[in-house]
């Protein structure tokens, strides 16, 4: 959270655990009452997806739906001042010119959002920016841990693929710490960080044998420079029903979206009854939602 008094979700390091349980206490009366109090009639929120984006994108648009907020969406550069040239922040400062009650933002590392939350008093929600974070993905994969396994505190979660260029892995490197889960990795040693900040497993195998719950990330082919073979990539790596033998009945299976299918995960692992990537979605909005009321409950 931004060192101002708004309520800008930046990263999780500086997110407090109490404010993490209250935003999920908030999701699960969301749940419960299965419809949500109008809180922003007459308001709206800005949502500026720099970079394509489905469900984080639609999520916050149903999330603002469900308030009563009007969003103001822009998305990539196609129709805006930003193909005559505008710089990405000039585009934000004068959308935050018209007082949307937030601001959220999904950009690339070429916009400093540290930066742009001191200079303005709006909140700005972190959509994912670069390979620096993913806060709101991290934390709707929390929630569904929380929400299937009773509890994120001692799960083990293995990461597997592309953490080298994810910064959903990032998100949950900051998680982990707070809610008490322990994060692993495994992939090819060319899509794991160059000093991993957890324990490598060497085999997928091994490492499915020690989760209770396993992500598999997109293979980020957009940012790779050498070519991996990623024939080798599923056999190895990929979440095949063959591979995922090793995994106890339990556990869960995740990924965040969107899936290479036939790569990091096959369409009929969609079908096993661990597999909550759909669940994953729908969380998406209740975590969106929740945040959305914190952080208009927080301007009053
Ligand atoms: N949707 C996630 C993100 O925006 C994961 C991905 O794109 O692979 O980071």
């Amino acid at each position: 959270m931004s060192s101002r008094k708004n309520f800008s979700i930046l990263d999780l390091r500086s997110l407090e655990k109490t404010k993490i349980d209250f935003l999920f206490s908030i999701a699960d009366s969301v749940a419960a009452s299965k419809s949500a109090p109008i809180q922003g009639f007459g308001k709206t929120g800005a949502l500026l997806f720099f970079e394509a984006s489905t469900r984080t994108r639609m999520s916050f648009e149903t999330a603002c739906a469900r308030l009563g907020i009007h969003p103001l969406r822009l998305d990539g550069s196609a129709g805006s001042s930003l193909e005559k040239g505008e710089t990405l922040e000039d585009t934000v400062l004068n959308v935050e010119a018209m007082k949307p009650a937030f601001l959220v933002i999904r950009c690339g590392d070429d916009l400093d959002l540290k930066d742009l939350s001191e200079k303005i008093s709006t909140p700005i929600l972190n959509a994912g920016w670069g390979k620096k974070g993913h806060p709101t993905q991290a934390l709707l994969d929390a929630y569904t841990l929380r929400k299937h396994l009773g509890t994120c505190s001692g799960q083990k979660l293995l990461i597997v693929g592309d953490v080298r260029h994810s910064r959903v892995a990032a998100s949950h490197f900051e998680l982990a710490e707070k809610l008490g889960y322990e994060v692993a990795l495994c992939g090819p040693k060319e899509f794991l960080p160059a000093q991993p900040p957890c324990r490598v497993f060497a085999t997928l195998k091994e490492g499915l044998q020690w989760s209770t719950a396993t992500m598999a990330l997109r293979v980020q082919l957009e940012r790779h420079e050498n070519k991996y073979s990623l024939a080798d990539y599923r056999d190895q790596y990929g979440f095949t029903a063959k591979n995922l033998q090793s995994l106890s009945d339990q556990a869960l299976i995740m990924h965040p979206g969107p899936i290479n299918q036939g790569i990091e995960l096959d369409s009929d692992v969609l079908k096993d009854p661990r597999c909550k990537v759909l669940d994953q979605v729908s969380n998406g909005v209740l975590i969106r939602q929740s945040l959305i009321q914190m952080t208009l409950k927080e301007g009053e």
